[in-house]
């Protein structure tokens, strides 16, 4: 079932658990994510990135292969097809266009009121479609940069863009980075908590590959309901397929190349699953 983030992630505030938001990067992925979810009985949102998008031949290869794959494998968890980190109104325009049933609109490099316009007019867009809304603030940092450079959004800030927009959820910086971790992850649990004291919506929490355990239960104690997991699954699979390749280097057929990181990645998303508490939910 096709459903926008809005209604599981209320649930998941209400009920103090986060939802996976596991990226797909083509369509086994796709097909390996939606498999598990379904066997863990765990709702999810598949995140396409702009550059998956490309990847895979634009925003109608994907949607179509999303809702064909949930036809044909009778999944039927709620599935939330999602544009992560879109960049510009057109781009989730697209999106929405095309049928995804959530887009995230990633204004956090601009000032806060450039933000709160153009987040504005996604959701104005959005909204007319049934379409939920992410958006960002501060500045959630890369591996390759340093650490400390993570802009934190004033508390404030947060509400405004909250109250001046109606998005359904927000990601602000906290501490967490995209990709690697190069030492252990520092997130503010304590700016977490007042944000999500003060707002009525989920909290996003970007990053989450590498975050240790026991940070994010207490990050879902204190008020996280979405987790984005890539880099973690990316890492997992071309292990498992690098290792096939070493053992069997007469092995030519893609099929079972991509087919041999299978296991490994159906087994993170099960470990993660059951972290983020979001198993036998459906
Ligand atoms: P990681 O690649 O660090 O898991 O982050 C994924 C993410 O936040 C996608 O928006």
């Amino acid at each position: 079932m096709l459903v926008n983030s809005k209604e599981i992630l209320n649930n998941a505030k209400n009920q103090k658990y986060a939802v996976p938001h596991f990226n797909i990067n083509n369509l086994e992925w796709t097909k390996y994510i939606l498999e598990t979810c379904e066997e863990m009985k765990s709702p999810v949102i598949l995140g396409v990135s702009e550059s998956t998008i490309k990847h895979m031949g634009g925003y109608n290869t994907v949607i179509n292969i999303v809702k064909a794959l949930i036809k044909d494998l009778n999944i039927t968890i709620p599935t939330c097809i999602h544009l992560d980190h879109g960049s510009s109104i057109q781009n989730c325009i697209d999106a929405i266009n095309a049928g995804f049933t959530s887009v995230m609109i990633d204004a956090s490099k601009y000032d806060l009121n450039k933000n709160i316009n153009i987040t504005k007019k996604v959701v104005e867009y959005a909204k007319k479609y049934n379409v939920s809304v992410e958006a960002e603030l501060g500045y959630i940092g890369k591996s390759v940069d340093t650490l400390n450079n993570n802009i934190y959004p004033k508390i404030d800030d947060v509400i405004q863009l909250v109250e001046k927009t109606n998005i359904d959820s927000i990601a602000p910086a906290l501490g967490n980075i995209h990709g690697l971790y190069r030492e252990k992850p520092h997130l503010d649990f304590i700016r977490m908590k007042k944000i999500s004291n003060k707002i009525n919506i989920p909290l996003v929490l970007h990053g989450g590959s590498g975050i240790y355990d026991s940070q994010i239960t207490t990050a879902i104690e204190n008020g996280i309901s979405k987790i984005n997991i890539n880099t973690e699954l990316q890492i997992t699979w071309s292990n498992a397929v690098r290792e096939f390749l070493i053992q069997n280097p007469y092995i030519y057929d893609p099929r079972r190349i991509i087919e041999s990181g299978k296991i490994a990645m159906q087994n993170k998303i099960k470990e993660k699953i059951i972290l983020f508490g979001s198993n036998n939910k459906y």
